[in-house]
């Protein structure tokens, strides 16, 4: 029975928070410590009323109560981060807070002697880009403590990492290709607003595309050969941001728009998958949050860098937070469902195969249950998960490593129990 740090009060900490009550049973002690107090014990008083009431997924929480606590803190601030992990003495450090805070908090960890979780990898505040080399290059100190980090431990990076992993395991001796499929067929009624962290998301899906290929000369170009780059064991092909649309039929939703990211799993997955020769990462998106974005792009609200306004700085992507719609406040007007899967083609025993394994989840169905959309929801059950599998001693390799480095086959029988049943499909559509 274990003591949890969670970090971060926003939408998915809410959620992460909410399923590890449901789990008192793995999770004895929570502490919700992030940089505003008051949004700590909102998560708190609203889990505690759930609590009480014992409905529905709530009913083995209420029989014996996690206890919660609340603390603030500045995650930046190592000795004073490192002082609250020694003070509280938990046995995982989860960070649900930004990116821009992965580091600090791996450095608060190996100094306090606990291992570590989050869901996106680290990202410098004044670059908008992402890649695991900063978090890969704590391996070997994470490996010498003896301590474990779990990195990207949402849905995408996390269960699409963890569905890889099944079918490698399951279903294939050699994968070829896979797809990682995205789609939010919800609605909130905004004419523009983020499902996560509008800061974060704005700057994921401003960046140039990109997709994975192991050798550039086996792939159909859809952009010249001087936008390929070499990487480790392969190469990525660039494209302009949202260059490469498609349109596909997802199962409970019907059919998208979706468009060609560059995404973080795929440099990972690229490492990991045995016989991988091309991984691509797709998102829907509606007409509307396309046109808004280009505008405010185009009138430079999405600049990350300081500009001068009535004599004081101000960071345009910063003020557009503060305009847009909190995402965690999306939660009672989302309706629809969101779509999240793998489409693998490759090998077994000398015949080709394809396997599409997908999550559905309801956004009001979410919100019945923990109060928010599914976005949040599809992020923090994983993360969720991932503590559970690290404290129960599934997930336990030391150093540092992705979701597809673990056995994911209890992760796997948790999705179907914990909210987020998968199904499969032995003759997907596949994308063109
Ligand atoms: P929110 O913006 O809703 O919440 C972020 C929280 O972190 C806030 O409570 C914020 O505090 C807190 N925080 C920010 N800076 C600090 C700091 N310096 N010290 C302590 N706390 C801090 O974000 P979301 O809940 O939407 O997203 C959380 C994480 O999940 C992000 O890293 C996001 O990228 C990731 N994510 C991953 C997905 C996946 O599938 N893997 C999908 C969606 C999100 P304050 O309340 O003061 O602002």
């Amino acid at each position: 029975m274990a003591k949890v740090m969670l970090i971060g009060a926003g939408g998915v900490a809410g959620v992460a928070a909410a399923k590890m009550a449901q789990n008192p049973d793995v999770f004895k002690d929570i502490l919700i410590a992030s940089r505003t107090k008051v949004r700590c014990d909102a998560v708190k008083a609203d889990v505690d009323r759930r609590v009480a009431e014992g409905n529905g997924a709530w009913a083995k929480a209420s029989e014996s109560p996690a206890r919660i606590t609340t603390a603030q803190i500045d995650a930046m601030d190592v000795p004073r981060l490192t002082a609250l992990i020694n003070d509280y003495k938990p046995d995982l450090v989860m960070n649900i807070a930004l990116p821009y805070q992965d580091l600090a908090i791996m450095d608060a960890c190996l100094a306090a002697g606990v291992s570590y979780l989050d869901t996106a990898n680290y990202e410098p505040p004044d670059e908008a880009h992402f890649e695991y080399s900063w978090q890969w290059a704590y391996r070997e100190r994470f490996e010498k403590a003896g301590l474990t980090a779990i990195l990207g431990c949402g849905f995408d990076p996390g269960v699409t990492q963890v569905f890889s992993a099944y079918a490698q395991k399951h279903y294939f001796d050699t994968i070829e290709t896979l797809d990682i499929l995205d789609c939010n067929g919800g609605d909130h009624g905004y004419p523009f607003a983020t499902n996560f962290n509008p800061e974060i998301n704005i700057r994921e899906v401003a960046a140039k595309g990109s997709y994975w290929v192991a050798d550039p000369a086996d792939d159909r170009p859809e952009v010249s050969v001087e936008n390929r780059k070499a990487f480790d064991k392969g190469w990525w092909v660039e494209t302009a941001p949202m260059a490469i649309k498609r349109v596909y039929n997802f199962d409970q939703v019907g059919e998208k728009d979706m468009y060609l990211l560059h995404h973080e799993e795929l440099e990972s997955l690229g490492c990991n998958l045995k016989g991988i020769k091309r991984i691509r990462f797709f998102m829907t998106f509606g007409q509307s949050y396309l046109t808004h974005l280009k505008c405010l792009e185009n009138v430079g609200m999405t600049r990350i860098d300081p500009v001068d306004f009535n004599g004081q700085k101000i960071v345009p992507i910063e003020f557009l937070k503060a305009l847009l719609p909190d995402p965690a406040s999306l939660g009672p007007r989302t309706k629809g469902k969101t779509n999240i899967g793998c489409i693998f083609h490759g090998m077994k025993d000398g015949k080709s195969v394809d396997y599409y394994v997908y999550n559905v989840c309801d956004h009001q169905e979410c919100y019945k249950e923990v109060g928010s959309q599914a976005i949040s929801y599809t992020t923090g059950v994983p993360a969720m998960i991932g503590a559970k599998m690290f404290l129960e001693g599934r997930w336990t390799q030391k150093g540092v490593h992705t979701c597809e480095e673990f056995d994911p086959d209890p992760f796997m029988a948790e999705l179907n129990r914990q909210g987020l049943p998968w199904q499969e499909n032995f003759d997907p559509v596949k994308v063109g």
